[in-house]
Parts: C-alpha cells; sequence; structure tokens
C-alpha cells in the first residue's frame, strides 16, 4: 500500500469565532474519507476547534510552535502547549514564517524535534523563490534545505514543497516541475531512511487543479492556504484526493 494522503488547510492569520461552521463542515465531510485531513487555524482557535473535532477524522494543527517547551518568551506558543490545546500536528518552516521571522534552517530543524517532543506530527516546509527557480538552482536549492532542516527522527514527520512564488498567487508550478522536485526529495528522504515520509505540494492549490496535482508521482498530498477558509472549496480538493 502505498503513503496514505495529506490533505492539509493553512489558515494563516485569518479566522475568527464564527469560523468555527466552516471547519464543521470540513469534519463533517473527512468522515469516510481514506486521506487524513488536517485542518491548521490561527493558535487562538486551535482549541476550540479541536474540542469541536473530537470523535470526527478532522485532525487540528498549529501553524509554528517555539522550540522551548516553556519559559521566558513572551508571545510564543509551544508545541507542548499546542498539544494539550488539542493540536495532532503543527506546521514548521513555512515560508512566510521563514521571510517575516527570520526562521533558518537550524531553527526549522529545532522546530520539527520540538513537535516530536510534544508528540506532534511535524509538517515541514521547503521551497524556493522565483529567482533561484529562474536560474535553474531550484532542485538543489530545495535538497540543500529540506537536508539542513531535517530532524534525526523522522517518525510522524510530512515534507511540503511549497514554491514561494506560488503562495498565494494564483501560479502553479508544471505538473512536471512538481513531479521532478518530489522525486528529487524523495531520493533524499530514502537516503535518509525516511521513505515512509509523505511529501505534500503547496501553492495556490484549488478545486480545478487539486486532482491533477494530487495524481503527479511523489505526491503524497496537499498543504491549502486560501483555498481551505472556505469549507465549500476545501471539501472539494478533500474530495478529490478520496
Ligand atoms: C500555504 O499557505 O501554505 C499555501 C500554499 O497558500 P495558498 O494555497 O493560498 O497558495
Amino acid at each position: 500500500m502505498g503513503i496514505r494522503n495529506i490533505i492539509a488547510g493553512n489558515w494563516k492569520m485569518n479566522g475568527l469565532g464564527a469560523h468555527r461552521r466552516e471547519a464543521h463542515a470540513i469534519a463533517e465531510a473527512a468522515s469516510g474519507l481514506s486521506s487524513k485531513i488536517v485542518l491548521c487555524p490561527p493558535a487562538t482557535l486551535v482549541a476550540a476547534l479541536a474540542a469541536d473535532a473530537l470523535g470526527t477524522a478532522l485532525d487540528i494543527g498549529g501553524q509554528d510552535c517555539a522550540v522551548k517547551a516553556s519559559g521566558a518568551h513572551t508571545g510564543d506558543i509551544s508545541a507542548e502547549m499546542l498539544a494539550d490545546a488539542g493540536a495532532r500536528w503543527v506546521i514548521v518552516g513555512h515560508s512566510e514564517r521563514r521571510a517575516d521571522h527570520g526562521e533558518i534552517d537550524a531553527t526549522v530543524r529545532a522546530k520539527a524535534e520540538a513537535a516530536a517532543r510534544a508528540g506532534l506530527r511535524a509538517i515541514l516546509c521547503v521551497g524556493e523563490v522565483l529567482a533561484i527557480r529562474e536560474a535553474g538552482d531550484a532542485e538543489r536549492f530545495v535538497a540543500d534545505q529540506l537536508a539542513a532542516s531535517l530532524p534525526d527522527d523522522v517518525n510522524g514527520l510530512a515534507v511540503a514543497y511549497e514554491p514561494v512564488w506560488a503562495i498565494g498567487t494564483g501560479r502553479v508550478a508544471q505538473v512536471a516541475d512538481i513531479a521532478a522536485m518530489h522525486a528529487r526529495l524523495r531520493a533524499a528522504l530514502d537516503s535518509r531512511g525516511a521513505a515512509g515520509t509523505p511529501i505534500l505540494y503547496g501553492g495556490s492549490v484549488k478545486p480545478d487543479n487539486a486532482a491533477e496535482i494530487l495524481a503527479t508521482p511523489d505526491v503524497n498530498g496537499v498543504l491549502v492556504g486560501g483555498a481551505s477558509l472556505k469549507a465549500a472549496d476545501f471539501t472539494k480538493i478533500m474530495a478529490a484526493a478520496g
């Protein structure tokens, strides 16, 4: 049997209490699917959505975690706190965290380790900016980024390839480029003894392109930003994965 698809939604800095009903609809649609469905709301909604999702097929995740478990780090949220609030997953190394908060590969690696310490599954994001893609250096860059961000213990980890220029832009990578990158990452993971690690694609995945992306070799799911905010869109992507 192949790797089970993971369909993960990232609400980013969007979502107030009223958005709980979108999560309810997503939880309902998750039942009976063979893919694993994960929703990562802002930290303020993790506990409420995790409580709502109890007993359903929907898992809730955080969008980031601190490296340390607790301490004098005002504003930070640890992996242990997310787990305590009911999260089962956490995104680490999203390109918006790397760009907005100066997170480097070593930080991302430490966050992936923090996730494992707290019993959370990490979705570790890697991806190149447009200048690197245009310079023909994307595969080497992303493979290096993965090697430097990957923790020693990859148990439960998922990797998400998200070309930065495709996030929130409506611009999707060519299927051939996604396949080539995922094959490169798969080989890198195999050589690290992490053959079973799912590799997701992310970057303007929408209901109308999800099926084609999900059918691409070595794509084991998708990480979805904008199209995860409305249950009507996200559930179509979930249905495409089955
Ligand atoms: C993301 O937030 O990881 C993402 C891929 O966003 P979008 O789907 O909006 O491009």
